[in-house]
């Protein structure tokens, strides 16, 4: 059996390059005479590795000075009532509901205070985007939380109504690092690593620091944004070979030639896919308006359902893996990461072809 052509939507195909780095040092790391996964977070590798990642990152989305870079735990989901926690004292939260994800958001940050919907997709079945004029935005909001890329749904935005002084919080799991974005235009972002950065287990949070001194005080500390970031992500134990294996993505990211490089592959498989699902005749179908189509999550049905099964049999068989759809959506759905290779999507779209051509 040789490693086959993986579409998971997280955890996520990993960079083959850095699975075999990490498969080659797993024993003895950097002279340490150690692994990686038996040193102390405090001890001078490891520290070293941790500023590398960092700074790294910071090089690859120009992160301004005056951010924060945070390398947390808890999954995206820990941080929907995190950010309430930490931002939201007396006023609450404004929150776009473009899917799945920023309904989730959205509830977990009604449970920690007040929290409105400014807009919502629900209508369309979560297959657009609210106009801007829909969009009904309290300039008393402690802030705005955006869902960039719905993960389910297949909807990706990267435009936005200017909120004025409202910071914009952006749950960006499966879109970081896609292709070039301005941090400015946030005051924070966040994202589970598992889907375009890394393992699982390590969320990666970019926050403006001045946003910082709003957390409460009577926090626990490991609730603390605040906290965490003076402590250097080291408050308690990080998920150090996380950190370590999303290092390396940086690097192979940075090596690859940065997110101008990942943004011209992510266009180019997503042309790939959506071009196989319209050019099909109806026999596979993408139900999201194309100006809202994301590049890393393409959901897609079979005209046909009984078709279902077999489709992802023989897909399977193809080297074609986990292009099961969501159970909210059904159907089909390719996850199209940075790790994914253009050859991958080849591969899946002259397979689509041949399986239309078979059974249409
Ligand atoms: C996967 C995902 C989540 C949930 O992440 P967990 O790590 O399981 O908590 C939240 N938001 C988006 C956009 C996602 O893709």
């Amino acid at each position: 059996m040789a490693r086959a052509h993986n579409f998971s939507a997280g955890p996520a195909a990993l960079p083959e390059e850095v699975l075999r780095e990490a498969q080659e040092e797993l024993l003895e790391w950097r002279g340490e005479r150690a692994s990686v996964l038996e040193l102390s977070h405090r001890g001078k590798a490891f520290v070293r590795l941790a500023e590398e990642a960092e700074a790294s990152l910071r090089r690859l989305l120009q992160v301004p000075d005056d951010y924060a870079v945070l390398f947390l735990q808890g999954g995206a989901t820990l941080h929907f009532a995190l950010i309430p926690m930490n931002f939201a004292a007396g006023s609450g939260g404004d929150y776009v509901l473009t899917g799945h994800w920023s309904e989730k958001a959205f509830k977990e940050g009604g449970r920690i205070g007040p929290a409105r919907v400014a807009a919502s997709a629900a209508e369309s079945r979560y297959t657009t985007v609210p106009p801007f004029s829909a969009w009904d935005l309290d300039p008393r909001a402690a802030y705005l939380h955006l869902t960039p890329n719905e993960t389910i749904h297949g909807v990706e935005f990267h435009e936005f109504p200017d909120p004025g002084p409202v910071p914009v919080v952006a749950d960006m799991s499966s879109t970081l690092l896609s292709r070039p974005l301005d941090v400015r235009r946030y005051g924070l972002i966040y994202a589970g690593a598992q889907k375009n950065i890394g393992p699982a287990g390590l969320v990666v949070l970019i926050v403006r620091r001045d946003l910082l001194e709003r957390c409460p005080s009577a926090l626990p500390d490991i609730l603390s944004y605040r906290r965490h970031a003076e402590e250097g992500s080291m408050l308690n134990t990080p998920p150090t070979f996380a950190w370590y294996l999303a290092g390396k993505v940086f690097a192979w990211i940075e090596r690859a030639g940065g997110l101008r490089e990942m943004e011209r592959r992510n266009r180019l498989k997503a042309e790939l896919l959506y071009r196989a699902i319209d050019g099909s005749g109806g026999f596979y179908r993408n139900p999201v308006e194309p100006a809202f189509r994301s590049w890393m999550n393409v959901p897609f049905t079979l005209a046909d359902p009984a078709l279902d099964e077999p489709f992802l049999r023989e897909a399977e068989r193809h080297g074609l893996l986990a292009l099961k759809g969501h159970r909210a959506v059904g159907g089909m759905r390719a996850s199209l990461y940075n790790a994914v290779p253009v050859a991958a999507v080849e591969a899946l779209t002259e397979f689509m072809g041949d399986f239309a051509r078979r059974h249409g």
